[in-house]
């Protein structure tokens, strides 16, 4: 695998736009992921349930940084837990919310790096398990 192609695909993901064209928006709203491409008419995701890849992205970035920055600010501040708590649990449900697309666009970048990401016009007619 190419790294540096699979690193900016990611990226092409996380900034909200479809990883087969690059110019497509795969958002309009605040949580709602389209179906197929605008431009390229790619479906994002095939099955229901899906996006649960998104949002295990979303929390490991969220507990990463929450976790390091609360270690981090322990470390050199040393504040009270009155404080580092709130602050800690608030800036995760925050960055849950904001993160949230950002980390869906990222996993329909690894569906398209393992090749479930397509235009319907190319799906197989018949599931390959179907040959029983
Ligand atoms: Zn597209």
């Amino acid at each position: 695998m190419n790294w540096g192609y699979a690193i900016h695909k990611l990226l092409v993901g996380a900034r909200l736009r479809c990883p087969n064209c690059e110019q497509g928006k795969m958002f309009h709203g605040l949580f709602s992921i389209d179906k197929t491409c605008p431009v390229c008419g790619v479906r994002y995701e095939r099955l229901d349930g899906e996006s649960i890849g998104g949002t295990l992205i979303n929390l490991v970035f969220a507990e990463v940084l929450s976790m390091g920055g609360y270690i981090i600010t322990q470390a050199l501040f040393a504040p009270p837990l009155a404080f580092q708590l709130p602050f800690w649990v608030a800036f995760n449900i925050i960055f849950i919310l904001l993160f949230y697309r950002h980390a869906r666009g990222m996993w329909v970048s690894v569906a398209y790096l393992s090749g479930s990401v397509y235009p319907d016009s190319e799906a197989p007619k018949e599931p390959a398990s179907k040959t029983q």
